[in-house]
């Protein structure tokens, strides 16, 4: 194979355009054109299985969705300033998902934009200004968040009102033990920020622990850690954006996989099936006083057309039954990297909740990034996508569209086989 001319062009017109900030995936950068269901098609009219974008989560290119939206944004487009029903319906409809408790729903565009109006409201509510992530968390791209977001590296600001703890670890701590474990690591940061003289005013986790190498196992074990920040006067936000819209099979929103009640829950990225929708679910009080003293417009956030694209997307997931297809298809993806990881001992841990499933490539106890990069892109050569992540980059990611179904799923298994009796010398 190897990049033709064109491609080679484009990529140098790429840069030259849009600068050095962007990463393209694989060895060989792929330039797709078309996308149905968990199907990619490349400009040569080469097939992919796309094991990786959670943001096409109801499968790419919806007809139910292409539907909504090109049929709202055909009849009207405005914004939040201007009465519409649909922005209404969508914003009850998501509420009815959730407790009770969270009553009040607020739209952006961005799960960044998400997080940030939430620490807004966080900092505003309770007086205080400290935040606590896990060490390689990923909350989004603003000033503000980028705070929160240690896995961006150097670049990604950080400040003393930000802490980091540690992410549940199943390498060193027995299950039973990881409830424990986080809330101790949680008052040990709380104790660390207070001696700097900062107060904490939030928690925020991805409830999967998707970038610090998906943790999402056992369920429940986040309840202690909850209980103790809001003993200590802070408040519990569930970043939801890789976790909800049924991603985990086992729930609807990652946090109710732990029993939870969160304070607030943030959430984007499959909400529109790659429209932008993103937006944060709140407890009512949180925000009274921010209401009554600011207002909040975001000009594109909870436009008719996302909404109608939020809706349809609420409206596959139940038609389709989603949720049900990632418990039973995650559990034969498991089943199925488990007996691959008998046959390969370059295998460590497979771990997954649905359709998010991790495998960490190893070298006898060390982590073994090179293997897991050369996995990704054999499947990437032989049309199956995945990524790798973790904080040794070891970690091959799996999160196919929630519409996947058997025979795929067997196609995938055949291929991460085929890729690792091809590259386990590496
Ligand atoms: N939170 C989490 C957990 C995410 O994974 C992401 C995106 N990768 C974000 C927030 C930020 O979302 P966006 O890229 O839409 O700003």
């Amino acid at each position: 194979a190897g990049l033709d001319p064109d491609d080679k062009a484009l990529i140098a017109r790429r840069t030259a355009a849009m600068g050095p900030a962007y990463r393209l995936f694989y060895e060989e950068p792929l330039h797709i054109v078309r996308g149905d269901g968990v199907w990619l098609w490349d400009k040569h009219g080469k097939k992919y299985l796309d094991a990786y974008n959670n943001v096409a989560s109801v499968g790419h290119s919806h007809p139910k969705v292409v539907e909504a939206i090109t049929g709202q944004i055909g009849v009207l487009n405005t914004h939040t300033r201007y009465l519409h029903d649909g922005v209404v319906n969508y914003a009850e409809r998501l509420l009815a998902t959730m407790p009770d408790a969270l009553g009040h729903m607020m739209f952006t565009c961005t799960g960044s934009e998400a997080n940030d109006i939430a620490l807004r409201i966080a900092r505003n509510f309770t007086r205080r200004q400290g935040i606590i992530v896990t060490r390689l968390a990923y909350h989004g791209v603003t000033e503000a968040v980028s705070e929160l977001s240690p896995s961006l590296g150097e670049f990604g600001r950080s400040s003393a009102r930000i802490r980091m703890m540690d992410a549940p670890d199943p390498h060193h701590v027995a299950p039973q033990d990881q409830a424990a474990r986080f809330a101790a690591d949680l008052a040990q940061a709380i104790a660390e920020m207070r001696a700097d003289g900062i107060e904490p005013a939030a928690l925020i986790v991805d409830t999967v622990f998707s970038s610090d190498g998906l943790y999402p196992d056992p369920a429940g074990f986040l309840k202690p850690a909850v209980d103790l920040i809001r003993a200590e006067g802070g408040i519990f936000i569930a970043d939801e954006v890789q976790a909800g819209f049924a991603r985990t099979g086992d729930a609807f929103w990652g946090f109710q996989r732990h029993g939870l009640v969160p304070d607030m829950a943030t959430m984007g990225k499959p909400m529109g099936n790659g429209f932008p929708v993103a937006g944060v679910a709140m407890r009512p009080e949180l925000i009274k006083e921010f209401g009554e003293k600011a207002r909040y417009f975001n000009t594109f956030g909870g436009n008719p057309v996302a909404a109608a694209a939020g809706m349809s997307v609420l409206d596959v997931i139940e038609e389709e039954a989603l949720q049900s297809n990632s418990l039973q298809l995650g559990a034969m993806l498991k089943d199925g990297l488990n007996d691959i990881a008998h046959r390969h001992d370059v295998i460590g841990d497979v771990r997954g909740a649905g359709l998010f499933l991790a495998v960490d490539c190893i070298d006898g106890n060390d982590s073994n990034a090179a293997l897991a990069g050369a996995v990704v892109n054999h499947l990437r050569q032989n049309g199956v996508l995945i990524s790798a992540t973790g904080p040794h980059g070891n970690i091959l990611k799996i999160r196919p569209p929630l519409v996947l179904q058997p025979s795929e799923a067997e196609l995938f298994l055949d291929a991460v086989d085929a890729a690792f009796t091809a590259t386990k010398a590496v």
